[in-house]
């Protein structure tokens, strides 16, 4: 079973649980009309369905071998990317100023969902390369912009981000990759970095690698760190490509899954040093990388989102095909469960990285007072975006291959993929429990709180809206959602007042708190889609969307009761736990 990218799906998702429908009306986007969107979406479909989910299992099994430094890219994925490059899909959301299309943040989530669901390890390699784009158009030099972003920009040179170090994992501030100044006013680079994806490949001319590394009279920690851009090839100042530049790939990682994402040992100085160019100031090179990050994180989240997709769709096409006892296996209630749970968590996730797009766009595009609430809200979703999404991903993949039985273990089917490639989403880009973290002493205590507040004021008319239905097919929904928003509450408020004084007990409830977080606003999120379903009627499937919405909130969401106890009063059995040392 191969991969349908589900186009009329996204597209009511964007438009009605994530905001765009609102932000259209609003003129966030210009004279962008929906059936531009419309049609964007159904063309990304068509590539990721036609081109890119046939080479998925190539990947997977092809790998990417190394010999001499050089990485080959499996059968067809060069032809793939050439194609898909060419087609401008990788400068759909930068600036026109660089040839890109400007169009919505938000739309290109949609597309890298797709991109990522038709085949994981393809799907990576661009959210690397726009990641780099955002940063250098952020943050670079007019000359680094002008000689880099036009092709970086049309995919024609693919970016890398390299921050890991083999002491330097979550704790980036212990990275001891060297920066010298040069006289020329460019930087000599020495170090080594691990785990780099798509550090070395053959599918562009040019790898432009972003790199952190320490200036040699540069604070300790996080604050002395700089960001440099550091060419595979040397670039002329004519956009031509120069001379090889000093640095190479050493090896490739051996993994799970991912197979047909190369994941590189870099290492840089072997002949004296790598030339980089630094990007932004000396010594805030983390702060740059952070606008890279942002984006990969939410991408990162889609990647979740889209393993859940397509595990849910082979999960589905499976279970109406086998029979037991009788029956196609779809049949068994314990079945149908299961692929409720795939399908509903799966939506549920997608609106949240849909929502957090919007609040990207919000941020990028509106003035004044605005855009700090809007830049704040998507701060606070980008942790929950990655971390629900990718331990989504997981699960679901899980799932999928319980929906298999045996044949979902053996490979086969491509259910045993989907895990294997789902497993790494929850660990790169700052692993979940590294999120959670970033979400409860970060995010919530942003303006003071005032940022989470009004987003459960927000959560708290969605319910409101349910109940007011008044609609015996939303069952329990509405009562299930206010216990939900309830206990997401006190434990905000709990968290907000304990993250000074009691920051071990806060650390230790962070995880069920994001947790907790994502469920409720996914939960009222697939209800607030579910209402709009209603008033749009036939067409937009309100009896299967408001059974959706009702199954998550009786079934996924009940879980917050627990998971509000878990995080403000489990702290105690974590941290005085004996025996873990030892
Ligand atoms: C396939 C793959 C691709 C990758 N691609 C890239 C890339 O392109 N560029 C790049 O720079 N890196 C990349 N990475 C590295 C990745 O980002 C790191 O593996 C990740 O950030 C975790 O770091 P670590 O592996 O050192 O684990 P560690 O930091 O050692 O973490 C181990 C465990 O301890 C927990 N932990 C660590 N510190 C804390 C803390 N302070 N509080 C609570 N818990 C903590 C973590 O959550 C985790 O569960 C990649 C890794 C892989 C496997």
């Amino acid at each position: 079973m191969t991969y349908q990218a589900p186009v009329e799906d996204i597209a009511f998702t964007l438009k009605h649980a994530a905001g765009m429908a609102d932000a259209l009306a609003q003129g966030l986007y210009g004279d962008l009309g929906e059936d531009v969107i419309e049609a964007v979406l159904s063309e990304a479909g068509r590539f990721a369905s036609d081109v890119i989910a046939p080479l998925n299992k190539v990947g997977d099994k092809h790998g990417t071998p190394f010999k001499d430094g050089v990485v080959t890219m499996p059968p067809g994925w060069k032809e793939a990317y050439t194609a898909w490059a060419a087609s401008g899909w990788n400068g759909l959301a930068a600036s026109e100023k660089f040839g890109g299309q400007a169009l919505p943040h938000a739309l290109n989530a949609a597309c890298t969902e797709m991109w990522n669901a038709a085949s994981m390890s393809f799907g990576i390699g661009p959210v690397l390369t726009m990641g780099a784009v955002e940063a250098l158009a952020a943050h670079g030099s007019a000359e680094l912009k002008r000689i880099f972003l036009p092709k970086l920009v049309s995919g024609e040179w693919a970016g890398s981000m390299q921050l890991t170090e083999p002491q330097a994992g979550s704790d980036v501030g212990a990275l001891r990759s060297k920066a010298e100044r040069q006289s020329d006013g460019s930087y000599k680079i020495t170090g080594q970095k691990i785990f780099i994806t798509y550090g070395e490949h053959d599918l562009t001319d040019n790898i432009v690698h972003l790199v952190l590394a320490r200036l040699p009279d540069a604070p300790a920690g996080t604050r002395g760190i700089s960001l440099f851009l550091v060419p595979k090839f040397l670039v002329n100042a004519d956009g031509s490509l120069g001379p090889r530049n000093d640095v190479r790939c050493h090896s490739i990682e051996h993994k799970l899954g991912i197979h047909g994402s190369p994941t590189c040992t870099m290492v840089f100085g072997d002949q004296g040093g790598a030339t980089g160019h630094l990007i932004g100031e000396e010594n805030r090179g983390l702060a740059c990388m952070f606008t890279m990050m942002n984006l990969a994180r939410l991408s990162v989240g889609l990647q979740g989102v889209a393993i859940a997709e397509r595990a849910t769709q082979a999960a589905l096409a499976y279970a109406r095909e086998r029979k037991q006892g009788g029956h196609a296996i779809i049949d068994y209630p314990d079945v149908k469960r299961m692929l409720l749970t795939m399908r509903a968590q799966t939506r549920a996730a997608r609106a949240i990285c849909y929502a957090t797009a919007v609040a990207i766009d919000r941020a990028h595009r509106l003035q004044g007072e605005d855009v700090k609430s809007a830049h704040e809200r998507a701060s606070l979703l980008t942790p929950v975006a990655k971390a629900f999404s990718t331990d989504t991903g997981v699960e679901i993949a899980s799932l999928g291959i319980q929906v298999h039985g045996g044949m979902g273990y053996v490979e086969e089917t491509g259910a045993a993929q989907h895990l294997r490639d789902a497993r790494i989403a929850p660990i790169y880009e700052g692993t979940n429990g590294i999120q959670a973290i970033d979400l409860v002493v970060r995010k919530l205590p942003q303006s003071g709180g005032e940022s989470v507040n009004a987003y459960l004021a927000e959560l708290r008319v969605i319910v409101g809206n349910v109940q007011a239905a008044n609609d015996p097919a939303f069952g329990a929904t509405g009562e299930r959602l206010t216990k939900a928003v309830d206990a997401l509450d006190r434990a905000t408020q709990w968290m907000l007042a304990n993250v000074e004084s009691n920051t071990d007990a806060v650390l230790a409830g962070a995880t069920p708190y994001l947790r907790l977080f994502g469920l409720t606003a996914g939960g009222c999120m697939l209800a607030d889609e579910a209402l709009a379903a209603q008033r749009i009627g036939d067409g937009a499937d309100p009896a299967g969307r408001v059974s959706l919405a009702r199954f998550f909130a009786e079934h996924l969401v009940v879980a917050a009761a627990g998971l509000e106890r878990d995080a403000t009063e489990g702290a105690e059995s974590v941290n005085t736990a004996p025996g873990l040392r030892d």
